[in-house]
């Protein structure tokens, strides 16, 4: 085990071996010296393990190597063409007994709050602020190649059989539009069998605990055979060491990255993925209420529009909405078109009803909000919130 300079800390692949978790990091005996550099650790494999595949070039080993930009299309793209006019709508707004049940059931789930308050106040004035939510969806699909390997167990090889398809050739079941997803596939026609970088063929490797010995230092008497003065240890019957636990003391162990088979099988992965990437604007509002509870509720659907490629709103009674976006697809067509493929977009307007409910307790003015499809209800005043006190 001392000539090992292929394993030397190369680290330019970084994590080459994501199944290998090396043990005992920690707690490791101090008295030992440590193991010769390059023995252990976790150790990247060289360069030479991997072939080189045309079509491939760029492809290293781990995560987030090997990124592949989509070919350019064959056919020219279809433009988006501009949506159908947008139906006219009517606001819903809601009653004061609609209001009055959701502060109602507002006030009662928390345990702070009186309900009188709630039961007893008598509603003034109750004012609509609606607000609109925009969101542009993109759904892309992006691609990725990494050198992986395996324990060698007799599967086929087939590297230089034939050349292998391009990236983007090979097919992937694309899931449902604005799902994540993620889908590895061995690339064929890359396989070939090496041998185990990790413990050069051996199938084993010096056990890390007790540095190959098999066995170490007794933990009782700290090696010295004796307890107190002349009492001999009953743990080692004073011979002063143990068997390594660890490896049984046989002194090594399986390698964890070939499982013992010597040989690994090193192959190209492609990996897929397919991200819904999501924009929102909502517009602002001047009742008052804090505009992170709105992404807390749901609205009504007042426009949808799903396809390959949107066109951006042309008319809205709101500008911002159209403005936003104007702004989010050209910046998702920007932004997606170059890293990866574009499958399907879709953009939505939401309504959010707000209304901000005024009300007298005991003399004196308070103000909530109910928003959102589910009548939630905010409010910072509320006047009664001690359950010590009168309820
Ligand atoms: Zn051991
Ligand atoms: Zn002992
Ligand atoms: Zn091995």
């Amino acid at each position: 085990m001392e000539s090992q300079p292929i394993m030397s800390h190369n680290r330019t692949y970084g994590v080459a071996n994501p199944g290998y978790v090396p043990e005992a990091v920690a707690g490791a005996p101090a008295m030992f010296a440590p193991p010769a550099a390059g023995s252990f650790g976790p150790s990247a494999p060289p360069a030479n393990m991997f072939d080189t595949v045309p079509g491939y070039e760029g492809t290293m080993a781990g995560e987030g190597g090997g990124f592949l930009p989509p070919p350019m299309p064959l056919n020219p793209v279809p433009q988006p063409q501009p949506g159908p006019e947008q139906p006219q709508w009517n606001i819903p707004s809601i009653t004061e007994d609609t209001a009055k049940e959701a502060f109602a059931l507002f006030a009662s789930s928390k345990c702070c709050y009186s309900s009188a308050p709630a039961k007893e106040g008598g509603i003034t004035n109750m004012e609509a602020f609606n607000t609109y939510r925009y969101r542009l969806e993109t759904f892309t699909e992006s691609r990725s190649t990494q050198w992986a390997q395996e324990p060698y167990h007799g599967q086929p090889v087939d590297a230089y059989s034939s050349p292998p398809p391009g990236p983007w050739d090979i097919p992937a079941k694309v899931p449902s539009f604005f799902q994540d997803s993620k889908q590895i596939i061995k690339v064929p026609y890359t396989s070939s069998m090496k041998t185990c970088h990790v413990c050069l063929g051996m199938g084993r490797k010096p056990c890390r605990d007790c540095a190959g010995a098999g066995n170490k230092a007794c933990w009782v008497c700290n090696g010295s055979g004796y307890r107190h003065g002349d009492d001999r240890c009953h743990h080692c019957n004073g011979r002063g060491r143990e068997n390594c636990s660890h490896c049984h003391g046989q002194g090594s162990k399986q390698c964890p990255t070939c499982h013992g088979k010597q040989q690994l099988l090193v192959y190209i992965n492609l990996t897929v993925k397919w991200t819904n990437n999501s924009d929102n604007y909502v517009v602002e509002q001047s009742s008052g209420l804090q505009v992170e509870n709105l992404s807390k509720v749901s609205g009504q659907e007042l426009f949808r529009d799903s396809q390959y490629l949107v066109y951006p709103l042309m008319s809205f009674p709101d500008m911002a909405v159209v403005n936003a976006s104007q702004r989010f697809v050209s910046e998702h067509q920007g932004k997606f078109s170059q890293t990866s493929r574009i499958l399907q977009q879709r953009q939505t307007i939401e309504l959010i009803p707000v209304t901000r409910v005024t009300y007298s307790w005991k003399g004196k003015s308070h103000i909530y909000f109910v928003y959102g499809n589910e009548f939630k209800v905010s409010t910072d005043d509320y006047p009664a919130t001690c359950c010590c006190t009168v309820m």
